[in-house]
């Protein structure tokens, strides 16, 4: 049996705190907090669809509830009520096999999840979007890619459908006294940039920037976004590479926080660094891999390009 598999996520200089644990300790004498970690005790739900929602073409709202959104117990153990703290928060949620149609699932443990090796479970990561205790219930919002066991999922969920999902395992509360803060990433980004959007930081200038497929799936609703439209010439990273550099921001260890496909990521990652953010101020995360297309040699280079990025996120 493996434990619960670590988390995605790609800069490591953080303080682990359980959440209970302040954090004022950590204030550097700038009065910068960086970014902490926090670790939570991990539980294993099986929720119901209450509602299915298409926010724009390419983004689908699924919203969960049911009462194992409160506390029961599990696998002998008593398990806590559903919580989430930071807006990038995210689950795991599992899928039958696209394969074999079987749904494996891992079992709770104590304050953890036991994975079976085989067959492995079926899971992806999703963020989630909105979470109303008092009304018990969760927004996960999904990008309908075409394809994909999850992206297919989300595309025929129905009211009364149940699903599993898993955590939040670990939260990242966000540095605090950061002269100015940068959110961009593409429309599997979205749900978290939107969430840190609902309650910004106050007096600092928070620039936020969303690739999406094109004018319809910007989401009019949430603001504070500058919304850049995918084409077919210019990478996303480049795009948002280039609206990043035009800025003009104040001195200081500001926060930077990308999201979205791998190679977008590497991309805005050169941007980090040409802006002097160190690695406790970016949080960068690949959340999906496009396929590697082209010759041979492309190809090696492109994994080999790939592998450092995952390398450089476990660091
Ligand atoms: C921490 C974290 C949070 C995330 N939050 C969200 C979220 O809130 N909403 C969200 O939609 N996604 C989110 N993602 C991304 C999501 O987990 C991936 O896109 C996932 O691969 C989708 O699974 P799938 O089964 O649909 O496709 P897969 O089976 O993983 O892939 C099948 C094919 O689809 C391609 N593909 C996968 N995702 C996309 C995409 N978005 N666009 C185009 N092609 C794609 C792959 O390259 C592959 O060729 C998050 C990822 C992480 C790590």
């Amino acid at each position: 049996m493996f434990a619960y598999p670590k988390a995605k996520r790609s800069y490591r200089s953080v303080v682990c705190h359980s959440p209970i644990e302040g954090t004022e300790d950590s204030m550097g004498t700038e009065g910068l907090v960086p970014p902490q970690l926090l670790s939570l005790p991990v539980v294993l739900r099986c929720l119901d669809v209450v509602r299915v929602v298409d926010v724009t073409p390419h983004m689908r709202r699924v919203t969960l509830g049911g009462e194992q959104l409160g506390a029961f117990r599990s696998g002998g153990h008593d398990v806590t009520p559903f919580a989430t703290h930071n807006p990038d928060d995210y689950v795991k949620i599992f899928f039958a096999d696209p394969e074999t149609n079987v749904l494996t699932l891992p079992e709770q443990d104590d304050g953890h999840l036991d994975w079976p090796r085989r067959p492995a479970p079926t899971s992806r990561s999703y963020t989630i979007r909105r979470y109303d205790e008092v009304a018990g219930e969760l927004d996960v919002d999904f990008v309908v890619h075409g394809g994909g066991v999850a992206g297919e999922w989300a595309r025929t969920a129905k009211a009364g459908d149940t699903i599993h999902l898993a955590g939040p395992r670990t939260s990242t509360v966000p540095p605090k006294g950061a002269p100015w803060w940068i959110l961009a990433g593409d429309e599997t980004a979205l749900p978290a940039i939107a969430h840190y959007l609902d309650a910004p930081p106050s007096g600092i200038p928070v620039h936020a920037f969303a690739v999406v497929p094109d004018a319809s799936d910007e989401q009019v609703d949430i603001e504070g976004i500058t919304w850049l439209r995918r084409r077919d010439d210019v990478s996303d990273g480049q795009q948002l590479a280039a609206a990043i550099s035009a800025l003009s921001l104040p001195d200081g260890d500001g926060w930077m926080w990308i999201a979205g496909e791998a190679g977008t990521v590497r991309e805005l990652r050169s941007v980090a660094k040409s802006l002097g953010v160190g690695k406790t101020m970016l949080d960068a995360s690949g959340y999906w891999r496009r396929p590697v297309t082209g010759g041979v040699l492309k190809r090696v280079r492109t994994l080999r390009a790939q592998a450092t990025e995952t390398l450089a996120g476990r660091l």
